[in-house]
């Protein structure tokens, strides 16, 4: 009769040994390090596995399972014995039953579920937003973000709004960073961009803010700068009157430039957005039984009679090289022939004459909004729709006595 080669026992044999010894054998090298030494940290689960009463299908599990492989990854040192990392790990399964051991085992503190499903949201989505800027995304979300909400769980239990709010806080930046051109930082524009971005989510300004002194602080974006004032009045910073005296400013006075005046106007009329109206090209320009169409966005907009004979008079008179230029930019630059020019050139034009581009583009928007449907809107300037709703709310509040938008034709 045989007997286990190790405590003799006859009951629940596998091989040489019984299923209890066996267990403690697979054990112990589960808990091994490449060099044969037990790591001393896990013994408190190996004591467990051994412990169970559940010798013969532990002693499987630890020989076959994905679950002691992925232990024997924190065993070894591979990969650091935190939450996160289990959090990453591609089997959710997997990654569950290993947790349990590890708090059951106390190998890993316990953490708030609030706390952990955010881990887990953060982690998803970070991998669903590639692009150029992701590994800045995901700094954020993991030096910042993730790190203010567990200080703020070790002070009380986490309340949903906290975690929706952290959430709201990766959305925002992901879908700023999204609106950055490649080369950042490299280039100097960004700060239109962060007021572009307050003028189209007049909601998401805090939540800018937070990550802009972040990526300040950093120097993720050494070019940006927060015009706090600008910041705290993202919808009509301008005064009617003073909306209208800019577009007549700008229809009417000559000692600024050609290229500005058109430019201030598009933005002034049609709430156009800089980085768009630099891209403009003669191609967009149509002229029907001598009215003058630009295309912004589906459908070309018939411009005004004064905007109308500017924007042919730029078209006409570009520098002759540019008619060969493949790209026909309506506002090419001066210094590289197949390039348009830097949006910061036109907008130092208008400076310089009292104009400033966000505050007239917030002025615009709030009025087209009170006279165009939502839909034109959107098509005609860029604007999601539920910026548009939020500018036609906007419009209805503050202008409400509005004057029709003044078209000449
Ligand atoms: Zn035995």
């Amino acid at each position: 009769m045989s007997s286990c080669c190790d405590c003799g026992s006859v009951i629940g044999l596998h091989g040489r040994r019984c299923y209890s010894c066996l267990l403690k054998i697979r054990a112990e090298q589960l808990i091994s390090t490449s060099d044969g030494h037990v790591n001393p940290a896990f013994i408190p689960l190996r004591d467990l596995l051994v412990n169970s009463g559940r010798e013969s299908s532990l002693a499987n599990w630890v020989k076959r399972s994905s679950s002691a492989a992925l232990i024997r990854l924190y065993v070894t040192n591979e990969t650091p014995l935190t939450h996160e990392s289990l959090d990453a790990w591609p089997s959710k399964q997997t990654a569950t039953h290993v947790r349990q051991l590890f708090l059951a085992t106390g190998l890993l503190p316990a953490r708030e579920e609030t706390l952990r499903r955010f881990d887990i949201w953060t982690l998803d989505y970070l991998i669903a937003q590639p692009g150029p800027h992701h590994q800045m995304l995901q700094r954020y979300a993991r030096w910042h973000v993730s790190p203010a909400l567990q200080n703020k769980a070790t002070r009380r239990p986490l309340r949903a709004g906290s975690t929706s709010y952290a959430r709201q806080q990766i959305r925002t930046a992901a879908r700023f960073l999204q609106t950055l051109p490649h080369d950042v930082p490299a280039t100097g524009h960004v700060q239109f961009l962060i007021e572009d971005y307050v003028l189209e989510h007049p909601r998401e300004r805090d939540r800018l803010v937070d990550f802009i002194r972040w990526t300040q602080k950093h120097n993720h974006l050494p070019h940006a700068e927060l015009a706090y004032t600008a910041m705290q009045h993202p919808r009509v910073a301008l005064a009617e009157s003073d909306y209208w005296a800019a577009i007549s400013t700008l229809q009417t006075d000559t000692s600024i430039s050609l290229r500005a005046r058109v430019a201030g106007l598009l933005v002034g009329l049609f709430g156009q957005q800089l980085t768009r109206i630099v891209q403009l090209t003669a191609d967009n320009i149509y002229e029907n039984d001598g009215a003058v169409q630009l295309l912004l966005g589906a459908d070309p907009i018939t411009l005004p009679h004064t905007l109308a004979q500017l924007v042919t008079k730029l078209r006409n008179t570009r520098p002759p090289w540019t008619a060969e230029a493949p790209d026909r930019w309506l506002f090419p630059s001066k210094f590289h022939p197949n390039r348009h020019i830097h949006l910061h050139t036109i907008a130092d034009d208008l400076r310089k004459h009292g104009i400033y581009t966000i505050p007239l583009r917030g002025a615009s928007l709030t009025n087209l909004a009170g006279h165009i449907p939502i839909g034109p809107l959107c098509d005609m300037t860029g604007l999601s729709k539920a910026a548009a709703i939020r500018w036609a709310d906007v419009a209805g509040r503050s202008w409400n006595a509005y004057p029709q938008l003044r078209t000449e034709h």
